[in-house]
């Protein structure tokens, strides 16, 4: 039934985010225990959770009839001390999805224009749609984003340039120079959200947090997950840093209760579990070396990844996507990013990266290699 009352505009044409389809789905098509399933198709931690967080979620447990720190003091103090940055700098958000919103929320009209690259994450171009202002997307360079090109399309109407670094879906990445240099070179009056969602992957990240704390930079945003290397997809946290004026502004668009009790708490647990984050970046790093190895190895085209996830050219990334599904090995085509010949992988546990190679040596027909 068609509906008798007018949306609003910008919802029509909106995007919908294309989730990577739920373990129990697939399990449920195929008839195979969930258990049995691998995926990878999120860029979620395959190691789970930090013990420690999910015993800190569970001492929380009976507190869940209360309503959380709409505020997040605790878990902003200790954002805080680890960043050297004073709490007015920080925000809380239900998963950093959420603060790209409330940026979009905080400072889009109608017919403003965001800057952003052809394969950058999904997620701008469905917060500028929601505010009525246009796309402009700017040419990729070696599939990442292009900086020189983001700088000459500033228009007297952009108002947010977009870039994730490391990015998503291609795992290119710039560096603290590039982007220092780029920082400098766009008018003040322009907002930068630099989404660092894979950071805490690369072993020397850039660190563009001083340009915040010393007051250097009012127009640049930093966004932050644990939904990536701390394995804390489902309870939806993140947060960004920003100057106060800019962060209050934000706080002002956001709900009172925009993150949850559960997730405030194991988030704290998590920061303080540096031995598990440093456990996740190594079986990360040892996995992605694995996966390009084997990808040289089978004569395929890959793009050199520093975050948890890797690009492959396979042909058909639909059809692979398939083939791989009907093996239980959930992985992502990114035919909606215009990349339909690629596939992109998570890297998973050392066992589940030997089934993925397993599975595309048989589809591609390399099983000889
Ligand atoms: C996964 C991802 C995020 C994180 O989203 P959450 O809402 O924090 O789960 C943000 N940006 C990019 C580029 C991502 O790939």
């Amino acid at each position: 039934m068609s509906l008798t009352f007018e949306l609003n505009p910008a919802i029509k044409k909106l995007p919908v985010y294309l989730p990577g389809k739920p373990i129990e789905e697939v399990a449920r098509e195929l008839g195979l225990a969930p258990e049995s399933i691998c995926k990878l198709a999120s860029n979620e931690s395959p190691l789970g959770p930090s013990p420690k967080a999910i015993e800190a979620m569970k001492n929380a447990l009976n507190t869940v009839n209360l309503y959380p720190d709409g505020n997040a003091f605790y878990l902003k103090e200790k954002l805080s001390k680890k960043l050297n940055l004073p709490s007015e700098y920080i925000i809380v958000g239900n998963g950093s999805n959420e603060l790209l919103e409330l940026i979009a929320h905080a400072m889009l009209q109608p017919c403003d224009e965001c800057i952003m690259s052809q394969y950058s994450f999904a997620v701008y171009p469905i917060v500028t749609k929601l505010s009525s202002a246009e796309i402009v997307m700017t040419p990729a360079k070696n599939y990442g984003n292009d900086l020189d090109a983001m700088l000459k399309a500033i228009t007297s109407k952009t108002r947010i340039i977009f870039i994730a670094n490391p990015n998503n879906p291609t795992g290119t990445h710039l560096s603290e120079k590039e982007l220092k240099n780029f920082i400098e070179k766009v008018p003040q009056n322009i907002l930068i959200v630099i989404d660092e969602a894979y950071t805490e992957y690369q072993t020397t990240p850039p660190d563009l947090v001083p340009l915040i704390r010393n007051n250097e930079k009012n127009n640049l945003v930093i966004c932050r997950t644990f939904s990536k290397i701390y394995g804390l997809a489902g309870i939806r946290i993140g947060f960004a840093m920003a100057s106060p004026e800019f962060i209050q502004a934000l706080n002002k668009v956001r709900e009172p209760f925009n993150s949850n009790q559960l997730a405030q708490v194991g988030a704290m647990a998590a920061l303080d579990d540096t031995e598990f984050l440093d456990y996740a970046r190594n079986v990360n790093l040892s996995g992605l070396e694995y996966l390009q190895k084997e990808f040289d190895k089978m004569g395929l085209e890959y793009i050199p990844s520093v975050a948890n996830f890797i690009l492959v050219k396979v042909g058909n990334g639909i059809e692979v996507f398939q083939s791989m599904e009907k093996k239980g090995i959930i992985i992502r085509p990114v035919n909606n990013y215009n990349l339909p010949e690629w596939i992109r992988i998570t890297v998973g546990t050392e066992e589940q990266n030997i089934k993925v190679i397993k599975g595309l040596k048989e589809i591609l027909g390399k099983n000889n290699i």
